[in-house]
């Protein structure tokens, strides 16, 4: 049934390190042809196997600020080691406006952000089945000294206090299941009533 309102839903997903966002990402982007997972941008040197475009859009530090100058970012954020991480703007609105949903991973930060700048964003937060899983999901992908693996469960604590501020709560028992909740939650605010107000209007009238 169309209903008048063919935009794309925006949906961020943000999550402790470690709880496997990209993974369920991938999964909902194999599972839905019209979901798009944006590109971010970073000034951080690209990582052996990593290709501009597809991993991310390679940037130096100057031409990154002349992005932010621009008003071309959608969010960015400057961590610690000195790298700035956007997402631009431009291929998210070309998405959604053709119709495809766009899917940005993003930290809670960056999260907050796009939900200003874009009120109707769906805001989904993946947390592991218990804490303890994630330390061992965090230990098992052994890519980390143990400083950063403690320094990631701080910040994941941290960020599980802000997680109430996301519209929903996708708990990641199995990649399958949780990417299942994302394609059902995708398929629902489609449905919301807002975006069929139109549709309804003329339903109304045709009687
Ligand atoms: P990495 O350098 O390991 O690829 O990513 C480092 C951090 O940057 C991760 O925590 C990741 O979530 C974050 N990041 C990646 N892309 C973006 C983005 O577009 N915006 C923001 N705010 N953070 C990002």
């Amino acid at each position: 049934m169309r209903t008048t309102d063919s935009r794309g839903v925006l949906m961020v997903v943000s999550g402790p390190a470690g709880v496997g966002k990209g993974t369920i990402c991938d999964e909902v982007a194999r599972m839905m042809p019209d979901v798009f997972l944006s590109v971010s941008a970073t000034s951080r040197p690209p990582r052996k196997g990593e290709i501009d475009g597809v991993h991310y859009f390679f940037k130096t530090t100057s031409e990154f600020e002349e992005m932010i100058k621009n008003g071309e970012l959608l969010e960015y954020n400057r961590y610690v080691n000195g790298n700035y991480y956007g997402t631009p703007a431009a291929p998210c609105d070309e998405h959604i406006k053709n119709g495809d949903s766009v899917i940005l991973e993003i930290d809670v930060e960056g999260g907050r952000q796009v939900k200003q700048k874009r009120p109707r964003t769906v805001m989904v937060f993946v947390v592991p089945p218990t804490f303890c899983e994630l330390e061992r999901r965090l230990r098992g992908r052994k890519t980390e000294t143990e400083e950063d693996i403690l320094s990631r469960l701080e910040r994941a604590k941290v960020e599980f206090n802000l997680a109430s501020d996301y519209d929903y709560i996708v708990v990641n028992d199995t990649v399958e299941n949780a990417a299942e909740k994302i394609k059902a939650i995708i398929e629902a605010e489609k449905c919301k009533t807002l975006r069929c107000l139109d549709f309804i209007c003329r339903h109304i009238t045709d009687e």
